[in-house]
């Protein structure tokens, strides 16, 4: 059978592959992240109890961080008072860039 175009397209097959090969990649390194990151947080709460600061203290903090940042998920834009979101850099309607007050507003 003759197809126009000199032939049909080629089977993307290689490129799902690639992709699926691709994802796995980056989910073994984002595991593999996430476990130095455990780990170094443990260690960090080991140290902080060493210098007196308790587990319930450290949990009370993060719950505090937790609600500040569930607050502060949507602001208002400095130019035309529409919300902007967390994980938005800029303005949806007006391109007005987020203000950013923190470094950890980024992470
Ligand atoms: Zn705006």
């Amino acid at each position: 059978m003759d197809f126009p175009h000199g032939g049909p397209p080629p089977i993307k097959r290689d490129d799902g592959l690639r992709e699926t090969k691709d994802l796995h990649e980056k989910v073994w390194d984002l595991e593999r992240r996430l476990e130095k990151q455990s780990v170094t947080l443990q260690a960090v709460c080991t140290l902080l109890e060493e210098k007196g600061i308790s587990p319930a203290a450290l949990l009370a903090e993060v719950r505090r961080v937790e609600q500040h940042r569930a607050s502060a998920a949507v602001k208002p834009c400095a130019r035309c008072g529409r919300a902007i979101g967390r994980r938005q850099s800029a303005c949806v309607y007006c391109g007005e860039p987020r203000v950013v007050e923190s470094a950890f507003e980024e992470l």
